[in-house]
């Protein structure tokens, strides 16, 4: 006899498994069914995100900052660390210590908010009366009222680069070499690609990053694009825009690829690693999407409203698997968004208002508009802008590359949008989203008092810079 459940949450990563935990705080009996397997073979909850993405990324992000700091930085403050070295083996484990400790941790909530948990992959069979039939593969049938889909996002595959887990890796295998490779390859600079192209490049490896886009982060503020791409470029990451791939070789441990640049002239890039990050797509294959009538747009995403409700009764989709940015924080809110509705409350994400965040150095961060796109609104602005070089925390860090810009409505003075290229931009960011959420206007910033000396004086700074008073400039 099949198990009946208020709610079915298919995927466990931060957009089902916030939502599994939300649903079953407010009372509804809910089970959560993942079919993510470790190295190991063994059931590992938190999708993507903890398992591939956001936290062993920024693991070893901290550790090679570390190990940069140490021979770059020490020297100037008075630090002797000579000879220091990498153990690459050492950086992965403790990686992948965090990720299995933060793993467990999901267990250990599902444990205390009774949440059930299956191992498997979920399928939508149909329906009797008002209630959902979801198949689990070993047989298995569950039944609910209600289902939230959150089967998140795989890595896109290129044709010309098809993966083989040694040489030519997605960012699965990015983030578990054994060893700095000396040449360092990855296809596609966008945050994939210039975060773990971060990571091996301070480790020593002699990173080219190959983008088929003619403009640098286009996603991004046009002067946040330029000064991170000046600072990338400095540091040595080599970056070829316009870059068309015509195909990957693999031959005696080297991987030699086949690109046309910006001017269509051949070129070849002969490497020891290949990492291939040209985005992600939704994951719908085999949830039987087509059979019980969910609808998919033309990206493959699965069909929603401002509220995740999909094209079928009682079914409602989040996080990567819809429209809107393929992030952790985005997934999540849809996940308390819609577990709220279900248990009859109000819910509400604001997709205008998730912040973006690149964990490069500098670091990048920004929520709301771009100039150029309120330029092409048409938009009556005003910008203020305070570099991190006139700052007293970051000289102390000695970390003052970039700025945080505001910009501001020219009648209401009401928030657009704050861009940050600078040190801690990912903490930074929040003060300007609350401000935001809260419709604040740079003055209502500028006129807030900031601990001195704090890396949020710049956001101050900033903000009084759209009325022409900044202090320290
Ligand atoms: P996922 O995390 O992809 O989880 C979906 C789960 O559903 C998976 O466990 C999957 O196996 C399971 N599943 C799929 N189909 C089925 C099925 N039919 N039955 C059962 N289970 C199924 N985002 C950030 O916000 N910040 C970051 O710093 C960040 N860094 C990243 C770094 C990397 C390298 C990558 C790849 C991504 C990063 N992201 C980051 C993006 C983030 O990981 C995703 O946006 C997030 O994981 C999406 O959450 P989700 O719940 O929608 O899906
Ligand atoms: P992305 O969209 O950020 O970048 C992919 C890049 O590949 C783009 O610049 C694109 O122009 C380029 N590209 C596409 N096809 C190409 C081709 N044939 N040749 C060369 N270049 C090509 O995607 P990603 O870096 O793969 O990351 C996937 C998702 O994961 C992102 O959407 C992001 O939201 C999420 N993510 C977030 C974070 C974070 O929040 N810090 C970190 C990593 C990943």
């Amino acid at each position: 006899m099949s198990k009946s459940f208020d709610v079915v949450v298919i995927g466990a990563g931060p957009g089902g498994y916030v939502a599994a935990i939300r649903c079953a705080q407010l009372g509804l009996n809910t089970v959560c069914i993942d079919d993510w397997k470790d190295a190991q073979g063994k059931s590992s909850l938190g999708g993507t995100c903890l398992n591939v993405g956001c936290i062993p990324s920024k693991a070893l992000l901290e550790s090679s900052e570390n190990f940069e700091r140490v021979t770059h930085d020490f020297a100037t403050h008075g630090i002797q660390a000579d000879n220091a070295s990498m153990d690459v083996l050492k950086m992965v484990a403790r990686k992948n210590k965090i990720v299995s400790d933060f793993t467990l941790g999901i267990r250990q909530l599902f444990k205390k908010n009774k949440v059930d948990s299956l191992h498997g992959r979920a399928q939508l069979l149909g329906r009797d009366g008002d209630v959902w039939r979801v198949g689990i593969t070993d047989g298995e049938e569950v039944r609910a009222k209600h289902i939230i889909v959150a089967t998140g996002s795989t890595s896109r595959i290129l044709q010309q680069a098809p993966l083989d887990g040694l040489q030519v890796v997605d960012n699965e295998g990015a983030l578990s070499f054994s060893e700095t490779p000396k040449r360092l390859a990855i296809i596609g600079a966008g945050v994939i690609g210039l975060e773990l192209g971060s990571v091996w490049r301070r480790l020593g490896a002699e990173v080219t990053l190959l983008e088929a886009a003619h403009v640098f982060l286009p996603a991004a503020d046009e002067q946040v694009a330029k000064e991170a791409l000046r600072a990338f470029t400095k540091q040595k990451l080599i970056i070829h825009l316009g870059a068309q791939i015509d195909g990957v070789t693999q031959a005696a441990e080297v991987v030699k690829i086949n690109w046309r640049d910006i001017h269509g002239v051949t070129q070849e890039l002969v490497a020891d690693k290949l990492i291939v990050a040209v985005g992600r797509v939704p994951n719908t294959q085999g949830l039987g999407a087509e059979a019980v009538g969910l609808k998919l747009d033309a990206a493959g995403r699965i069909e929603v409203d401002e509220q995740c409700r999909t094209s079928l009764s009682h079914v409602y989709a989040v996080g990567d698997v819809v429209r809107g940015p393929m992030l952790a924080h985005k997934a999540s809110d849809e996940g308390v968004m819609v577990a709220e509705l279900i248990g009859g409350q109000m819910g509400h994400c604001d997709l205008n208002l998730v912040p973006n965040v690149m964990y490069t150095a500098p670091e990048i961060a920004w929520v709301g508009k771009t100039e150029q796109q309120l330029k092409a609104a048409g938009a009556a602005y005003k910008t203020g802008q305070f570099p991190f070089l006139a700052n007293g925390r970051a000289r102390a860090l000695g970390d003052t590359a970039g700025f945080i810009k505001i910009m501001a409505d020219v009648n209401t003075d009401r928030i657009l949008g704050v861009h940050i290229v600078g040190p801690m931009a990912s903490e930074l960011i929040q003060q300007a989203v609350l401000a935001m959420a809260f419709s604040a206007s740079s003055e209502d910033l500028g006129r807030v008092i900031h601990a001195h000396p704090s890396l949020a004086e710049v956001m101050h700074e900033a903000a009084l810079a759209v009325d022409k008073r900044a202090i320290h400039i």
